[in-house]
């Protein structure tokens, strides 16, 4: 910080990355306050920063190397099945979704319900030649009743068997043979690889009213621009939220091309209703 505008970011080893004109913060909310110091960010945003939300639920996912492609039961009554990118398995109705949830809630193993693919159908570069890879990924709690969240290291091969005991009524030749081998990575995982994802947040903060839309960390800050000149928030915990779609990293380029009046070189998206 110099002269109450952010002038570049120092690692922890010491180095300085110095910035000419703006940083782009694509961490969360809550760490860039702590980081920039909540004394630029004054006494209702470093509060909203630490009342922040994580997730109350996860992700689980089991990764398999598979000798081929799963084969779905379903195909009996819609081929193209086997040819779909995205499937949804474990919920027929709201109750079963409901019922998932209640027990996430509880910390407790739930009902697996949740949606998966095999990439290698799609792009093989995902496997060696021939082989295949899939995944499917259920929601799961972050901690455990009993246990917490550490017990997922102990539980990794238990709730593996789970899940492949759950897809195999769905896809019957993932059988023995044909799973090559499995990986589970869990909620505890995905907070240990990305440092965003607190509690296993995989939308980098709970989807909650109060975190949506233009609350989205709070409604002071949710136009990317920040009370310390020349910082922006462009990761998932600002609205567009969290997803693959870049969402708030494309809105907060925007608001720098307006502020620093710099050409966009690409077409901006219409706002809704123009
Ligand atoms: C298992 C799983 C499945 C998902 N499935 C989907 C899906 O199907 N569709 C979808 O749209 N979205 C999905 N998501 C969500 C999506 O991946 C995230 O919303 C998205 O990655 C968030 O992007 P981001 O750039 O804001 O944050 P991140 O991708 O978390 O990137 C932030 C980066 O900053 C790094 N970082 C954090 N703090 C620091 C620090 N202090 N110093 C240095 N580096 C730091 C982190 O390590 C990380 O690399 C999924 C997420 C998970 C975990």
């Amino acid at each position: 910080m110099e002269g109450g505008e952010a002038r570049g970011v120092e690692l922890s080893g010491g180095m300085r990355l110095e910035a000419s004109r703006f940083v782009a913060s694509a961490i969360d909310f809550p760490q860039t306050v702590r980081l920039a110091g909540e004394e630029h960010f004054g006494p209702t945003l470093s509060q909203a920063a630490r009342d922040f939300k994580w997730a109350s639920h996860s992700l689980a996912t089991l990764h398999l190397a598979l000798e081929e492609p799963p084969r779905y039961a379903s195909t009996a009554f819609e081929p193209d099945v086997d040819r779909a990118y995205n499937l949804v398995y474990g919920a027929d109705d709201t109750a079963q979704v409901r019922e998932c949830f209640e027990d996430v809630k509880r910390g407790e193993l739930p009902r697996l319900i949740g949606n998966g693919a095999c990439n290698t159908l799609f792009d093989p570069t995902y496997a060696p030649a021939g082989k295949h890879a899939a995944f499917w990924w259920p929601f799961a709690p972050y901690a455990f009743k009993e246990g917490g969240a550490d017990a997922w290291d102990e539980r990794r091969d238990e709730y593996a068997e789970k899940v492949l005991d759950a897809w195999r009524p769905y896809a019957p030749n993932l059988t023995q043979e044909n799973v090559l081998g499995k990986y589970l990575f869990t909620p505890l995982d995905i907070e240990r690889r990305s440092a965003t994802m607190v509690r296993g947040s995989h939308h980098v903060g709970a989807y909650l009213p109060e975190q949506l839309g233009i609350n989205r960390p709070h409604p002071d800050v949710s136009d990317y621009r920040t009370p310390i000149g020349g910082l922006y928030l462009c990761g998932a915990s600002s609205h567009v939220g969290g997803a693959v779609t870049g969402g708030p990293g494309y809105n907060a380029a925007n608001a720098i091309a307006d502020d620093l009046k710099i050409e966009k070189y690409w077409t901006p998206v219409r706002p809704p209703g123009e």
